[in-house]
């Protein structure tokens, strides 16, 4: 392209959705990105650096200190801590190994349960396998509703007296013992694995858009909840003098996800370990032969009384004539603990960081204030983005003055993947101003977005910025193996993240805030009248 054309160019070209981008901008931008990109070093340090984030852990609290410095570094504005009420104490794993000792010697791989406590000292016993209680068995799913944890037959949640009537007298039986909760899943072997990129023109991403994960099914009063029988079981087996718990991972490959012991009370659980199915099938197998099969394990976990205040980090680039109107852009810096939260969701916190970076980098003064949210306690239920949404927004029903001003919350959570679509709660209008944007990148891929009117919270951040009734953004991507191996498990490492992805995510998100920050008028937003009510809340991971 020669010079005059590419000035002409430069002047505003207008796309489809009428909105206009700055082509020389945008250009600026790209270049930034693909010569001096600095997402591979955020990574770094937020993944190999600090390692797990589980919120409430030192681990988080010195990522999102880091994060704080290095916003300062780039000239970002008002960098700083935010602090929320988590409740809990923090907790960390120190040091965990296992071993089947008789009949013979076998390695076992396995997770500690978060906020589980340590075994005292080594532990070496038999083990046995007991069934949880459950109800009677559950009619089959329906037609393509996704498949977890295994086949095999599932049950539905026992009644109170079902369970009553399932541990009666099995208290002598797993007293002192090292108990397999449950049988194992059977696993098949999967001859359709999924695609690591969506098709040209489907904009959903590893989880179909996390916009929510769909209706959950209406829940049977006389029947425990999951949690309660979790809850339930451990606290039988802390009376009955049980010395450790295993859970079967129940999937393929040696995955493991490991999430959180829910009443975050040591003193309410045994030792639990979260064991991958291939150890979990062996072991239940030899008891199946009658041998006599001794496990060892030994488990140091670490509490932190300092854990009950948790902490969102948030930084800003000023603006000029709007600069009390804010664009806002985040993700959460919390994981698991069974790796160190590589594609959830430190890149999700590295792409946005990157997009911000980009701008002040390369000294672009955006006409509204871009501010930049990493949230903790995400993983816990979406805890840190929604005391700062009801600390600084309210709702829609109860809106505090900030509710005003906020243009738009773009949020990032679905792995490595390139930018695909994205998800607006809003009028169709607001999707078509984004979907204009986003035109500019169909050379790689980009979709266009969607309008959502639900106030539904689940999946990720920006839903509690719908359930407010502002306009949340919820970017999809491509898969790559965030579904299939990394969400939540013990793989979701560095090596894992696709770096030429990141570089188009954050040059792709550097676009979008940078031309909507710039916009004449704010996106819209549903009128009164037209906003639905807020949803009942039901948590999210
Ligand atoms: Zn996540």
């Amino acid at each position: 392209m020669n010079k005059k054309l590419l000035a002409l160019v430069s002047l505003a070209c207008v796309l489809p959705a009428q909105v206009k981008v700055n082509e020389a901008e945008l250009e600026r931008i790209k270049s930034e990105e693909m010569e001096h990109s600095q997402a591979m070093h955020t990574l770094h340090m937020l993944t190999d650096r600090f390692g797990p984030r589980l919120t409430g852990s030192p681990n988080f609290e010195a990522a999102a200190n880091w994060v704080v410095k290095q916003m300062k570094d780039w000239g970002f504005q008002n960098a700083h801590l935010e602090p929320w009420d988590f409740g809990h104490v923090g907790w960390l794993n120190m040091r965990a190994s296992g071993y089947m000792m008789t009949p013979i010697h076998g390695d076992l791989t396995f997770r500690v349960l978060s906020w589980t406590p340590s075994t005292q000292g080594t532990v070496n016993a038999s083990a046995v396998e007991v069934e949880v209680p459950h109800g009677p068995p559950a009619p089959p799913p329906a037609e393509g509703a996704p498949a977890r944890g295994g086949a095999g037959p599932q049950f539905l949640q026992p009644t109170r007296a079902e369970f009553d009537a399932g541990i009666a007298g099995l208290g002598a039986k797993v007293k002192g013992k090292i108990v397999l909760a449950g049988k194992a899943a059977v696993v098949p072997v999967n001859f359709t694995p999924a695609p690591l990129r969506r098709g040209e023109g489907d904009a959903r991403g590893g989880f179909g858009g996390r916009g929510g994960r769909g209706a959950a099914p209406t829940p049977d009063p006389n029947r425990m909840t999951a949690a309660q029988v979790a809850e339930a079981f451990d606290q039988f087996l802390v009376a009955s003098g049980a010395l450790l718990r295993i859970n079967d991972a129940a999937m393929d490959h040696g995955l493991i996800r490991a999430f959180q012991n829910r009443t975050y009370d040591l003193a309410k659980a045994v030792p639990t370990v979260v064991m991958r199915n291939d150890d979990y099938g062996r072991i239940e197998r030899l008891l199946a032969d009658g041998e006599d099969v001794k496990l060892e394990f030994n488990i140091v976990n670490e509490t932190y009384p300092n854990g009950k205040t948790s902490y969102d980090v948030v930084g800003e680039i000023p603006g000029s004539d709007k600069a009390d109107e804010i664009v806002m852009l985040g993700g959460h810096l919390d994981s698991w603990h069974s790796a160190t939260g590589a594609t959830d969701n430190a890149i999700g916190s590295t792409m946005m960081l990157e997009a911000a970076r980009l701008i002040k980098a390369l000294g672009m003064k955006p006409r509204r204030t871009i501010r930049v949210a990493l949230w903790s306690g995400e993983e816990e239920g979406l805890l840190g983005s929604a005391a700062y949404v009801k600390q600084h927004f309210g709702t829609a029903e109860e809106p505090k003055p900030e509710w005003a001003k906020l243009d738009c919350y773009f949020n990032i959570d679905s792995g490595t993947g390139r930018v695909r679509g994205a998800s607006v709660f809003g009028p169709p209008e607001a999707a078509t101003i984004l979907s204009g944007v986003m035109a500019r990148y169909k050379d790689w891929s980009m979709g266009t977005a969607t309008a959502t009117t639900s106030r539904a919270t689940g999946g990720t951040d920006s839903t509690n910025f719908n359930a407010a009734g502002l306009p949340g953004i919820g970017l999809q991507q491509d898969p790559i193996e965030y579904g299939s191996f990394t969400w939540h498990t013990q793989l979701d490492t560095y090596e894992r993240i696709v770096p030429e992805d990141v570089k188009q995510a954050a040059t792709e998100i550097a676009a979008m805030i940078w031309t909507v920050a710039n916009l004449d008028e704010m996106i819209p937003r549903l009128p009164k009248d037209q906003m639905p009510a807020p949803a009942v809340p039901r948590g999210g991971r």
